[in-house]
């Protein structure tokens, strides 16, 4: 179940989560970078769902 951790696509869209610029890891209300490799599950499911363009 696990994705490899470098090569996330979901990294080439800003996170609408935690605002996260494309290309950059998430990170938490508080200001520290979640693990790499890891993105929130809404920054995922919006590049899933980034057909329109
Ligand atoms: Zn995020």
């Amino acid at each position: 179940m696990r994705e490899p951790t470098i090569r996330n696509p979901a990294l080439m869209i800003r996170c609408p989560r935690c605002g996260s610029v494309p290309g950059a890891w998430c990170f938490t209300p508080r200001g520290s970078r979640l693990p790499e490799g890891r993105v929130h599950r809404d920054r995922t499911a919006a590049h899933r769902n980034r057909r329109t363009v």
